[in-house]
């Protein structure tokens, strides 16, 4: 799983998709990492109908983000303005990082500087 919570995800199939004209984006609130799914924000809202009742005597409904595959969404590069696939590389302190395929860009790290993988020249 290379999403991580808070990361800016493109919705690019299921019932919430958007195209290339319109874009659907949201921000990933949880990751269910055993499942390979995430719950993003504002996509796959179901609402639950409730009923009156002492604590709630309005009744009403309740509107909830179900998880999504993580095989349906990308994850957003601000310079290209879309979902994009990405890379993982090395940076030169040896943290290890996420870039996007497309500008080459960086997409956030997924460790802290590691001594083994810094490089020793330059
Ligand atoms: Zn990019």
């Amino acid at each position: 799983m290379y999403i991580r919570k808070d990361d800016i995800v493109e919705v690019i199939a299921g019932d919430d998709a958007g195209n290339s004209k319109a874009r659907t984006t949201g921000r990933v609130l949880r990751v269910l990492a055993e499942k390979n799914k995430l719950v993003v924000e504002g996509i796959n809202r179901v609402y639950k109908h409730l009923k009156p009742s002492r604590q709630n005597p309005q009744g009403g409904r309740l509107s909830k983000e179900m998880p999504i595959s993580v095989s349906n969404v990308l994850l957003y590069c601000s310079t290209c303005r879309k979902g994009v696939r990405i890379g993982r590389r090395y940076t030169a302190e040896g943290r290890k990082e996420r870039y996007c395929r497309k500008c080459g860009g960086s997409l956030g790290f997924l460790s802290k500087a590691r001594a083994t993988y810094a490089r020793k020249d330059g």
